[in-house]
C-alpha cells in the first residue's frame, strides 16, 4: 500500500546546514545501556532505525574528554582518535540506508562524578555533582579551564568529522552537560562576563557554537540541543526567560535547534505523568525566533499528532528516542500505508531503567531491543517455521500474546485459549488503573496483529484443565498461565507469613483490580516497591477512600528511580491526600488494626486502625496446571505431545517486558538448533579493529 497523502509532509526532505535529511524522522541522542562496552549491540540497535526510514540517527551521549566521565555508564567518547574506530563503523551503517549520522558530543561538567578518570568534575560555580549526590564538589573553572572547554569541543568536533558524522551537536540538556549549567541560575553563580545576566551565562553556549561551526567547516552541520526550561520556576531556565533569550540570541548560528525541557525525568516523563506531545508548551515558541529547523520530542507515535506539529509550526521534525526503539520500523510503517502495523511506545521507560541499573537494553513493545546482535533478532522479521506442529498457548497475557503473534508469523498453526473473556491478563488489569492505560497498548498491539493472521485462533472464556489440555491435539503445549499477588505478605522484608494475614478483611492487588468492592479507611502495604503499591493507593483514593500506604522503604516505589518516576510518585501522593508513612513493616495483622514497627529501631511501634488492607507484596506461579501435566510424561506421550513448556509469569513473575520477551524468545528457538551453554554471541571490548575481531 502507498501512504496517506495526509503524511506526505513527514516523507519531505529538508536541508540542515549543508546536508539534507531525506524526511522529518529524527532519532534524537538517546542513551541504550550499550555504548562502547556493547558496541556491536549499539551499531545494530540503530541499524534496525536506519532500515526502518528514520532520516537522522544520533549516537548516545560522546563525551569529548576524560574531565567528562558518565561512569557507571559505558557511553560513547571521542578523547582521541583511538576513539574514532568503533565510531567510523557506526556511521557507514546509518549511511548505507542514506540515513543521516548525528553525533551528541557532551561535556557533562558537574553532571557526573568522574568515577572513573578520578578528575574534578568542572563547574560554572563550586557546584556540587548531580549524579547520585557523589561526595565530590565541581570544581569552579577559571578562564583557562573554559578555554580549555573550547578546545575539547573543536578537538571532537574534527574528530566527529573526520569519522563521517553530518550533524555535530553542542549540548546543553538534561542537567547533565556543563553549557546548561552555565545557563541556568541554579548552578551559575559566577559575577565574571560568564555569570550574572543571561547575555553572560549563555556566552560560552554562543562560543561553543562558533567554534564549532568553525571546526566542522561545510562538512556538518551544527546542532545546539537546548533545555528551553529546567521546570524549577525561577531558580532555574525557564522557557519565557533563558530559552527565549538564548534562542533570539543565536537565532541563525546553529544548523537545527533540537530543544526540550529538563532534566531526564521531564524530557522522558512516563505516559503515568504526560500524554502524546507533553513538551508542546515549553518548546512552541522555538520556531518563532529562527529560520533555522527546529526537532522536538513528545513521545510521537500517532502520525496525525506528527503532522499537526508540522502544520502548526511547533516544530520540523519529529524528534523521538524511545517511540524509535519500541518500534525502529516507525516511518517505513506510515510510508507503506501501515499505520495500523506501528508498536507504539506505552511510556513505561523500561529501557530508561535498563540505562540506570547497567542492564542490557530492553523495550516492553519491542522484545528485540538490545538482542539484534547477540541472538540476531530483527524487530520485523523472523525465520519460517521449523516443523508443521501444532501449538497449543494456554493463557493471554502478554507472554502468551507475543508468544502467539510471533509464532504466527513464522507460519506455525497456533491456538491462544483464555480463561477470562478478554485478553491481555495482567496487562488488562493494569491498563484500568491510575496512569496506566498506555499499557494496554502490549495487548491492542498483539492482538491486531493476530487478527491478520489465519493460522492463530484466539479462544476466550475458555479455561482449560490438564485433561483438556491433553486432549486438545496439540503437538507443542505452552503454558502462560501467569501468577498471582501472594495473600501471605511474602517478598523483601518478611520471607515468612505475617502473622494474622488471612484476616477476614486482607486483600490483594488482584482483589482491587478484579473489582471487589472494600471499604475504608484502607492501608496498602507497599513491599513490591516498583508501580503497584501506589497506583492500588491512587485507585483507592479516588473511589473516596481515605488510604495510608505503610512501606519499609525510606520511599514509595523505590525502584521507580530507574524509570525516573520516583519523585513524581511521592509528589502526586501527597497531592491527592493519601498519608504515606515510610521506614515501617506490619509486625501483626489483627481484625480492626495492625500493628507496624520502624525498621531502623524495631521498638518503635505504633497500631493504625483499618476496614480494609491490601498486601501488594510479591508474586507466586500460577503453575498447577504445568506442575500436574509435567508430573505425567508418559500421558504426555500418549497424548501426541512432544513438548510442554511454560513462558513468563508463570515461570516466575517480573516485569511485563519479561514476560514479553519470554514469549518472543520460545517463539524464536522453537524448532531452532540447540544453543549451547551460552546462547548468544558475547561482545569482546576492542577499541581498534572492533569489526575484524568479531569475524
Ligand atoms: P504473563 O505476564 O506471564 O503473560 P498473565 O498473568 O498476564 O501472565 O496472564 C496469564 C493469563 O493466563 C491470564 O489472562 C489468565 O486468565 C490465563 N489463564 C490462567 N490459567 C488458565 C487456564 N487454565 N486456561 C486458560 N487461561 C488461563
Ligand atoms: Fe517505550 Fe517502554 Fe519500550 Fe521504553 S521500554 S521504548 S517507554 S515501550
Amino acid at each position: 500500500m502507498a501512504r496517506d497523502p495526509r503524511y506526505d509532509v513527514l516523507f519531505t526532505p529538508i536541508k540542515i546546514g549543508p546536508k539534507i535529511a531525506k524526511n522529518r524522522f529524527y532519532q534524537v541522542p538517546h542513551c541504550n545501556a550499550m555504548g562502547y562496552t556493547e558496541h556491536h549491540g549499539d551499531v545494530e540497535h540503530r541499524r534496525m532505525k536506519a532500515e526502518g526510514g528514520w532520516g537522522v540517527i544520533s549516537t548516545e551521549q560522546c563525551s569529548i574528554h576524560p574531565s567528562s566521565c558518565c561512569a557507571p555508564f559505558a557511553e560513547r567518547r571521542l578523547w582521541n582518535d583511538e576513539h574514532s574506530t568503533q565510531l567510523r563503523e557506526w556511521v557507514d551503517v546509518m549511511h548505507e540506508y542514506g540515513a543521516l549520522a548525528a553525533v551528541e558530543l557532551v561535556h557533562n561538567g558537574v553532571g557526573m562524578g568522574n568515577r572513573k578518570t578520578k578528575e574534578y568534575p568542572l563547574g560554572p560555580s563550586n557546584n556540587t555533582v548531580h549524579y547520585n549526590w557523589d561526595p565530590i564538589m565541581g570544581r569552579q573553572m577559571d578562564k583557562a579551564d573554559i578555554r580549555e572547554y573550547r578546545r575539547w569541543q573543536v578537538e571532537a568536533s574534527k574528530r566527529a568529522v573526520d569519522v563521517g558524522f553530518d550533524l555535530v551537536y553542542v549540548y546543553a540538556a538534561h542537567d547533565i552537560a556543563l553549557a546548561q549549567s552555565f545557563l541556568s541560575p541554579h548552578s551559575n553563580h559566577r559575577t565574571d562576563e560568564y555569570g550574572g545576566s543571561v547575555e553572560n551565562r549563555a556566552r560560552i553556549i554562543g562560543e561553543l557554537l562558533e567554534d564549532t561551526k568553525e571546526a566542522v567547516g561545510d562538512k556538518a552541520a551544527v546542532v545546539l540541543r537546548l533545555a528551553v526550561d529546567e521546570m524549577r520556576g525561577e531558580d532555574g531556565i525557564r522557557w519565557q526567560e533563558e530559552g527565549q533569550a538564548v534562542v533570539e540570541m543565536f537565532s541563525d548560528l546553529p544548523d537545527l535547534w533540537d530543544v526540550n525541557i529538563s532534566d531526564w525525568a521531564e524530557d522522558s516523563a512516563t505516559s503515568r505523568f504526560s500524554d502524546e506531545g507533553f513538551q508542546e508548551p515549553y518548546v512552541a515558541f522555538v520556531k518563532q525566533h529562527t529560520d533555522k529547523p527546529v526537532v522536538c520530542v513528545g513521545r510521537f507515535t500517532s502520525p496525525d499528532t506528527m503532522v499537526s506539529q508540522i502544520e502548526r509550526g511547533i516544530t520540523d521534525m519529529i524528534g523521538a528516542a524511545r517511540p524509535s526503539i519500541a518500534d525502529p520500523f516507525l516511518p517505513n510503517k506510515i510510508e507503506e500505508g501501515r499505520n495500523e502495523d506501528i508498536r507504539e511506545c506505552i511510556g513505561c521507560n523500561i529501557c530508561v531503567a535498563a540505562e540506570n541499573t547497567a542492564s542490557l537494553f530492553r523495550c516492553t513493545q519491542n522484545p528485540s531491543a538490545g538482542e539484534e546482535w547477540r541472538r540476531g533478532w530483527h524487530p520485523e522479521k523472523i525465520a519460517k517455521k521449523g516443523s508443521d506442529n501444532g501449538v497449543l498457548i494456554v493463557g493471554a497475557g502478554p507472554a502468551g500474546l507475543e508468544c502467539a503473534r510471533a509464532l504466527g508469523l513464522r507460519g506455525y498453526d497456533v491456538h491462544l485459549v483464555e480463561a477470562r473473556d478478554e485478553v491481555g491478563g495482567r496487562v488488562s488489569f493494569e491498563a484500568s488503573l491510575p496512569g496506566l492505560a498506555a499499557w494496554g497498548r502490549v495487548r491492542d498491539y498483539r492482538t491486531g496483529q493476530i487478527d491478520k493472521m489465519k493460522n492463530v485462533e484466539i479462544h476466550t472464556g475458555t479455561e482449560l484443565s490438564a485433561q483438556d489440555i491433553l486432549d486438545y491435539g496439540a503437538e507443542v503445549v505452552v503454558m502462560a498461565t501467569g501468577s498471582n499477588w501472594r495473600r501471605d505478605g511474602c517478598a523483601y522484608t518478611n520471607t515468612h507469613a505475617i502473622p494474622g494475614c488471612d484476616g477476614k478483611r486482607v486483600y490483594t492487588p488482584d482483589d482491587i483490580m478484579n473489582g471487589k468492592k472494600i471499604e475504608g479507611p484502607v492501608i496498602v502495604f507497599d513491599d513490591d516497591h516498583y508501580y503497584i503499591g501506589g497506583v492500588i493507593a491512587e485507585k483507592l483514593r479516588a473511589d473516596g477512600n481515605e488510604v495510608t500506604i505503610v512501606t519499609p522503604l525510606m520511599e514509595l516505589s523505590r525502584w521507580t528511580e530507574n524509570t525516573l518516576e520516583l519523585v513524581k510518585i511521592q509528589s502526586q501522593i501527597l497531592s491527592l491526600g493519601i498519608k504515606l508513612i515510610k521506614d515501617h513493616n506490619i509486625v501483626s495483622i489483627g481484625d480492626n488494626s495492625i500493628e507496624i514497627a520502624n525498621v531502623y529501631h524495631p521498638a518503635t511501634r505504633e497500631n493504625l486502625s483499618y476496614q480494609s488492607l491490601v498486601l501488594a507484596t510479591s508474586r507466586i506461579p500460577n503453575d498447577a496446571l504445568y506442575q500436574e501435566l509435567a508430573a505425567d510424561p508418559k500421558k504426555l506421550e500418549e497424548a501426541g505431545i512432544n513438548q510442554l513448556t511454560r513462558i513468563g509469569d508463570v515461570v516466575a513473575a517480573s516485569t511485563i517486558q519479561f514476560a514479553v520477551y519470554e514469549g518472543h524468545r520460545f517463539a524464536q528457538e522453537l524448532d531452532g538448533a540447540a544453543l549451547g551453554d551460552v546462547p548468544y554471541k558475547l561482545e569482546h571490548v576492542q577499541l581498534e579493529s572492533a569489526m575484524a575481531a568479531a569475524d
